[in-house]
C-alpha cells in the first residue's frame, strides 16, 4: 500500500521515450508511487515521433519550457531515427541545460547477477559538455578531415570539484583521474593539472591519475581498485559503459546528469527496439536513475526505500530475462511483474548485500559557479596556415610555399597529420594531401604582418583551408610543436 507523500509534491518532467521506454517507464513510476514519491509530474513528449514530424532535434519547444519550470528530468531512452539530420537528443539537452556532469555509479551483485568482478563499487564521473563533443567539424581536403577537442579551464574545475564533492558526500575514500596528457599535453594536460589543482583542496581523499589506457584496463581487470573515477567526456563515454558491462549488464545502471540550474536522469542503455512491446524490459537502470533523482529532490528516505526493495528483488532471484541465469535465479519475470515484485518488497532490505542508506542526507546543494580565469595577455609569435598539396611530396611544397618568406615571417616547419615532414622529415612517413605549413616571427609578429604573409601564400596559387594562430602566453607556446619537431 502507498504511504502518505512526507513532502509537497515536486515538479517533475517526464518523457516515456521510444522502444522499451514506456514499459520500463510505467514500471518505475508505479514503484515510486507505491513507495509514496511526491511527484508532480508533467509528462512530455520526445524522440522519435517528434523527430519524424519534422522536428531535427527530437523536442518541441513547449518541452523546453517544462524543463526550465521543473528543473528535473526522468528521461526514458529514445531512438534516434538513422539518416542525417537528426541531432541526437541527448548531446542537445545535456548541452542546452548545461548538465555538465554525467553520474554513474556501476554496481555488481554477486553472487545474484552473473559477474566477473564480485567486489565492483565504481561511481564513473564524466564530463559531459565539452571535449570532441562540441561537434566541431572541419574537412581540410579531398583526403583530411578535422573534429575539435575543446576543454576549458572553468569546465575541468567543474567537473573535479563535483567528482570531490561527490566522494565526500558518499563517504568515498579515493578519486582517480583518466587522462592521456602524455599525448595531449595542452588539453588532457590541463584536464589532469586542474584535478591536481582541485583535489589539493580535499586532504580527506586519495587522489591519483592514470593515463587512460592503462587505467581502462585495470579498470576492466580490477575494478574494486578503484572509487570514483572522473574523465573527459570521450573516456567516460567509453568507460561508463565498460564499466557498467562488467558490473553486470548495462540493463542495471541509471545516471544522473547534473547541472547548475537543471538534472536529468536516466538508464544509460538505449531504447532496445528489438524488445518493445513485449513486457521483457529490465526496468532497473531507469529505476536506479529515479533513485539518484529521489535523492537529488530531497526524498532520500524514499530513494532508500526503493533502492532497498529493488536489492531484495535482486536477492530473491526474481529477474529479468537479461539477468536470469539457471541455477542462480529463482523466478523469470516479465517488466510489469519485475515493478509489482519490487513494490512487494517496499520497506523491506536486502539481506546479503549491502543496503542503500539515503535516509537524512540533505538536498544536495547546487554547485557554486566557477568564475573564468583572469585574462592573461598574449603575443602573436606566427601562424599555421593548412594547404591542399595533393602531390603529396613535402620537399616540392617546401620549395614553392617559402617563397611566400618575407617581412620578419619564414616557414619553419611543415607536418602532416601532426608529423614533421619537413625539413629534414623521413622518407618513410606517409603523407595526406592536407599539410599544415608553419611560418614564424623571430620575435613578435603583428596582425599586419600575417595578413600579408596569407596574401603572398594565395599569390603562389595555394588555396588556404584553415589557419591557427600561434600565440604565446606569458612566454609558454600556446600550441603543440609537431611529433618528430
Ligand atoms: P540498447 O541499449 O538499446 O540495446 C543494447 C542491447 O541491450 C540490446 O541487446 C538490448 O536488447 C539490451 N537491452 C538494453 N536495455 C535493456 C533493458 N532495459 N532490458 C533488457 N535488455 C536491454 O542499444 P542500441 O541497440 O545500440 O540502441 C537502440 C536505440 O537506442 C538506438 O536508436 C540508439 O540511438 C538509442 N539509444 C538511446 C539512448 C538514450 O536515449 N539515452 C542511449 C543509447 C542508445
Amino acid at each position: 500500500m502507498a504511504s502518505a507523500p512526507t513532502t509537497r509534491p515536486v515538479p517533475i518532467t517526464v518523457a516515456h521515450g521510444d522502444g522499451i521506454g514506456p514499459e520500463i517507464m510505467a514500471a518505475t513510476l508505479h514503484i515510486l508511487k507505491e513507495a509514496g514519491a511526491a511527484l508532480d509530474i508533467d509528462t512530455i513528449e520526445i524522440g522519435e515521433k517528434v523527430y519524424l514530424r519534422g522536428n531535427t532535434a527530437g523536442i518541441e519547444d513547449s518541452s523546453w519550457e517544462s524543463l526550465r519550470r521543473t528543473k528535473v528530468f526522468l528521461k526514458a531512452p529514445i531512438t534516434t531515427p538513422q539518416g542525417g539530420g537528426f541531432k541526437s537528443l541527448n548531446v542537445t539537452t545535456r548541452k542546452a541545460l548545461g548538465l555538465y556532469a554525467n553520474v554513474r555509479p556501476c554496481v555488481s551483485y554477486h553472487p545474484f547477477v552473473k559477474t566477473k568482478h564480485p567486489k565492483m563499487d565504481v561511481v564513473i564521473v564524466r564530463e559531459n559538455e565539452e571535449d570532441c563533443y562540441a561537434g566541431i567539424e572541419y574537412r581540410l581536403s579531398t583526403n583530411v578531415v578535422q573534429t575539435l577537442k575543446l576543454i576549458s579551464r572553468p569546465g575541468c574545475e567543474k567537473i573535479c570539484r563535483y567528482a570531490f564533492e561527490y566522494a565526500r558526500r558518499y563517504n568515498r575514500k579515493k578519486v582517480t583521474c583518466f587522462t592521456k596528457d602524455n599525448i595531449m599535453k595542452m588539453t588532457d594536460g590541463l584536464f589532469h593539472k586542474v584535478f591536481d589543482e582541485v583535489g589539493a583542496g580535499y586532504s580527506d581523499i586519495e587522489k591519483e591519475h592514470w593515463i587512460v589506457d592503462i587505467g581502462a584496463a585495470k579498470m576492466a581487470d580490477t575494478p574494486e581498485a578503484f572509487d570514483v573515477i572522473v574523465m573527459p567526456n570521450l573516456y567516460g563515454d567509453i568507460l561508463s559503459d565498460v564499466a557498467a558491462q562488467i558490473a553486470g549488464s548495462v540493463g542495471l545502471a541509471g545516471s544522473a546528469n547534473i547541472g547548475e540550474k537543471c538534472a536529468m536522469f536516466e538508464a544509460i542503455h538505449g531504447s532496445a527496439p528489438r524488445r518493445a512491446g513485449q513486457n521483457l524490459a529490465n526496468p532497473s537502470g531507469l529505476l536506479l536513475g529515479a533513485v539518484l533523482m529521489l535523492v537529488h529532490i530531497g526524498q532520500p528516505e524514499i530513494a532508500e526505500r526503493v533502492h532497498n526493495a529493488w536489492l531484495k528483488t535482486m536477492e530473491d532471484g526474481v529477474h529479468t530475462y537479461d539477468i536470469f541465469r539457471e541455477g542462480v535465479s529463482k523466478e523469470k519475470v516479465g517488466t510489469k511483474e519485475f515493478g509489482e515484485a519490487v513494490v512487494a518488497r517496499l520497506g523491506k532490505k536486502p539481506e546479503t548485500l549491502n543496503s542503500a542508506s539515503y535516509a537524512g542526507r540533505p538536498v544536495d546543494e547546487a554547485p557554486k559557479p566557477v568564475a573564468l580565469a583572469p585574462r592573461q595577455e598574449s603575443e602573436l609569435v606566427g601562424i599555421d596556415a593548412y594547404v591542399e598539396w595533393p602531390s603529396g611530396v613535402p620537399a616540392t611544397l617546401a620549395s614553392e610555399v617559402v617563397k611566400a618568406n618575407g617581412d620578419g615571417l619564414s616557414l619553419t616547419m611543415i607536418s602532416n597529420r601532426g608529423v614533421k615532414v619537413w625539413p629534414d622529415g623521413f622518407p618513410e612517413t606517409f603523407c595526406t594531401d592536407s599539410f599544415r605549413c608553419r611560418f614564424t616571427a623571430d620575435g613578435a609578429a603583428t596582425h599586419a604582418q600575417i595578413l600579408s604573409l596569407l596574401g603572398r601564400i594565395v599569390g603562389l596559387g595555394f588555396e588556404i583551408v584553415k589557419t591557427e594562430y600561434l600565440r604565446t602566453y606569458g612566454g609558454v607556446p600556446g600550441f603543440s610543436l609537431a611529433q618528430g619537431q
